[in-house]
């Protein structure tokens, strides 16, 4: 293939090459079962040990015992609210979350509603993504067990006021998760500080491999198992560990943590490189998301007016460029993203989405070849729009 320019990091990163060398072992020479009680099996289970303390640190948990590691993200999504949910039915029924969520918090809460006979209020957001505080705290009812609201959006790079929600959940006993897949080894993240109950995220977000998770439990809070089996993961989450996609995940919180500070900078000058050369080379465009410190470093987001996504990707593709429009999971469908809906735009305008993300790897180089050849790749596109009279 030839070069390719990657810029779909919020759909998956490629494994690292050292994440890659530490996990390797664990698929033949070191096979153990981590349960068992001989040497194979010990060495597996210190294996994981120490991957345990490496997610731990990338998040500042207190406790290693505080982290539960999952299949994915959405595994982690799915246990920490049906779990939350189940555990304290007694004390109510109702959930607050957000219209932006992920897919894997969305439709989780949407199975709690329909089969589970749980309430659910899905909060508004404004246009740059935000949910507004004073809503919440005006959605709270006595019998609210439990709110979710993510820590950045995975479409448009908003960063949601975390630690202000998790005060608001304390003041009256509500528990507060976090889908913190996108955030991870973009910010700093840190549990104790946030005092969030529950945290998700997703080893193959971070440059680890896929199939491989976490939920972050804060000590004291209560979680139904959603999986029955074996006593794995402090009877949390049942079925013998993925130990190889494990200990890559602890390569790769360990690499997050110890680039995230360069990383950081490198990626916001780009950020804010492509956003300020698109909004002065390209006409009738519109960022989606905020400016500056409320949005993640990765992230860009716009809508180009009369034409559609799809065919930017295409034509993009062509020239050997990856990026995507709205999420990987909403692409295939022909519905605009429910994100770009709920910041207002009609659905004619949500169609025209592009989202470029950026990771550890992308250069200047990469970033200068996107800007040489999108604003060409958009005229041409409208200049064959029916819609357009340029
Ligand atoms: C990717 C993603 C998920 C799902 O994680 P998987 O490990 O792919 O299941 C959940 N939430 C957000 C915000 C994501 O970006």
């Amino acid at each position: 293939m030839s070069k390719r320019y990657y810029f779909d990091h919020a759909a998956t990163t490629p494994l690292d090459p050292e994440v890659l060398q530490t996990m390797k072992p664990f698929f033949r020479d070191k096979f153990g079962n981590p349960s068992s009680i001989y040497q194979e099996g010990q060495q597996a289970e210190r294996a994981l040990t120490e991957a345990r303390e490496k997610v731990q640190h990338m998040i500042n948990a207190a406790d290693s015992r505080e982290i539960i590691f999952t299949g994915s993200g959405t595994e982690a999504d799915n246990l920490a609210i049906k779990g939350a949910a189940m555990a304290r039915k007694d004390r109510g029924n109702h959930i607050i979350t957000s219209k932006t969520e992920h897919h894997a918090v969305l439709h989780t809460c949407e199975f709690l509603e329909k089969h589970l006979d749980f309430e659910v209020t899905y909060l508004p957001v404004d246009e740059k993504g935000f949910i507004d505080l004073q809503e919440l705290e005006e959605a709270i009812r006595s019998d609210t067990i439990l709110i979710t609201i993510m820590t950045a959006n995975n479409e448009i790079g908003t960063i949601q006021p975390i630690s202000r929600i998790a005060e608001i959940a304390e003041e009256h006993d509500i528990y507060f998760h976090t889908d913190a897949v996108q955030a991870a080894g973009q910010l700093e993240i840190d549990v104790q500080q946030s005092g969030v109950d529950l945290l998700s995220i997703s080893a193959h977000k971070i440059n680890g491999p896929k199939g491989v998770g976490a939920l972050y439990v804060k000590k004291g809070t209560r979680l139904l198992p959603q999986m029955q089996g074996g006593a794995q993961e402090r009877k949390r989450r049942a079925s013998t560990e993925n130990v190889p996609g494990i200990v890559g995940f602890g390569e790769a919180a360990e690499l997050a943590v110890k680039r995230l500070p360069e990383k950081r900078q490198k990626l916001i000058k780009f950020r804010d490189k492509i956003i300020d050369t698109v909004l002065d080379e390209i006409s009738e465009v519109r960022l989606n998301g905020p400016r500056g410190d409320q949005r993640l470093p990765n992230n860009v987001s716009f809508c180009f007016r009369y034409i559609e996504g799809e065919s930017i990707l295409l034509n993009l593709d062509m020239l050997g460029i990856a990026a995507s429009s709205g999420s990987a999971c909403t692409s295939g469908s022909l519905d605009p993203s429910h994100v770009m809906l709920s910041l207002g735009l009609s659905h004619e305008v949500a169609h025209g989405s592009l989202r470029i993300s950026m990771g550890y790897s992308t250069t200047e180089e990469e970033v200068d070849y996107l800007l040489e050849h999108l604003p060409s790749v958009i005229q041409k596109l409208r200049d064959m729009s029916p819609l357009y009279e340029g």
